[in-house]
């Protein structure tokens, strides 16, 4: 008889992880999904909440008896700006812990989840409709641990029969939460000052474009790959996955559609070198192919989503 599906979450209490987890909950019921990080924050609660290291590979061994785990979402990461303040703990954490992640899974035969990024690119790519198969040479140190990963992953799942999938996710933006240290997390704090009446200094140029989506496109994609027969996964290092491109001044002139008093200038910093070594648009066609991937939200639907939606939480 098939084991029912009881799900570990790392990293639960970040930007993704905070609204993923929700999602999971709904679906598979509140008793089945254990979120774990190495913080605890307000939005630990309701439900199973566990401090958990995915550096302890004991622990988390532990945790994988203790709950009868049969799915792991591996969220926990340092991501690419934040990497770069302090890069070999971010290799640290992104290979380390999905090493452990990796390893219970072949050893508890368990289905995973792994969030790789628009950042494995790099240079000597083809920076608009980047194809699904590109030269990957990252220039960060975020890019070369999901790079990696991507590669470990596609090799669990040969040698080892690990089912695990994954996507490439561009500059997620959700009002749900805030985003932790990487080159897109303007995008989202765009809105917040917007709603404030405040004026918005943007780390990066005007023009600069890059891919970007909605939490509920991604937290979808996540939830329909996961569930497709293992057949229909073409891809076992990460899928390319897109909705829109969109630079800071065409994310501001949809913002002025709504607010027309809305302001912004661009003071560029470290980020702007990160953004611009990676793709404007993305070319997702083997997701769509491979197992109906389909954008909903473009960027007008976007703002004015998260316009209303962060009105009514303020
Ligand atoms: P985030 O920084 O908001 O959250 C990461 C979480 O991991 C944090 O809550 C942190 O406390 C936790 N963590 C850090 N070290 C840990 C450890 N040793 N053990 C356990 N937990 C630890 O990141 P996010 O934006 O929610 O991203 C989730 C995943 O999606 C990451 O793997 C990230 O690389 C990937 N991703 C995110 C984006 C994006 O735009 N947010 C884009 C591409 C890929």
């Amino acid at each position: 008889m098939d084991k029912i599906t009881t799900i570990l979450v790392t990293g639960a209490n970040g930007q993704i992880g905070s609204v993923l987890v929700q999602a999971l909950r709904a679906e598979y019921g509140p008793e089945r999904v254990i979120a774990t990080d190495i913080r605890q924050t307000g939005s630990s609660e309701p439900g199973l909440f566990q401090i958990l290291d995915v550096l302890d590979s004991r622990a988390l061994e532990a945790c994988m008896e203790q709950w009868q785990i049969t799915e792991v979402y591996h969220l926990a990461a340092i991501l690419s700006a934040k990497g770069e303040q302090n890069p070999r703990q971010a290799w640290d954490i992104n290979m380390s812990g999905l090493f452990n992640i990796l390893e219970a899974a072949r050893q508890y035969k368990l289905k995973v989840f792994f969030p790789s990024s628009i950042a494995v690119f790099g240079a000597h790519i083809e920076r608009h409709h980047t194809p699904q198969f590109a030269v990957l040479a990252p220039t960060t140190v975020y890019g070369i641990s999901k790079a990696a990963g991507e590669n470990w992953c596609q090799y669990y799942y040969e040698k080892h029969g690990v089912d695990v999938r994954s996507l490439r996710y561009p500059g997620i933006i959700g009002y749900q939460s805030l985003p932790g240290g990487g080159t897109t997390d303007y995008a989202v704090e765009i809105y917040h000052a917007a709603l404030k009446g405040e004026p918005f200094t943007c780390f990066l140029a005007e023009t600069t474009t890059l891919p970007m989506m909605y939490m509920d496109d991604a937290i979808r994609a996540t939830l329909d790959i996961m569930r497709v027969p293992a057949q229909q996964i073409g891809v076992r290092t990460s899928y390319n996955l897109a909705s829109m491109s969109f630079s800071p001044e065409e994310i501001a002139a949809s913002i002025r559609a709504i607010i027309p008093t809305f302001e912004m200038v661009c003071r560029p910093d470290f980020r702007q070198q990160i953004a611009e070594s990676w793709p404007e648009s993305i070319d997702d066609s083997q997701a769509r192919k491979d197992w109906g991937w389909q954008p909903a939200y473009d960027l007008e639907a976007m703002s004015k989503e998260m316009l209303e939606k962060l009105a009514a939480t303020a």
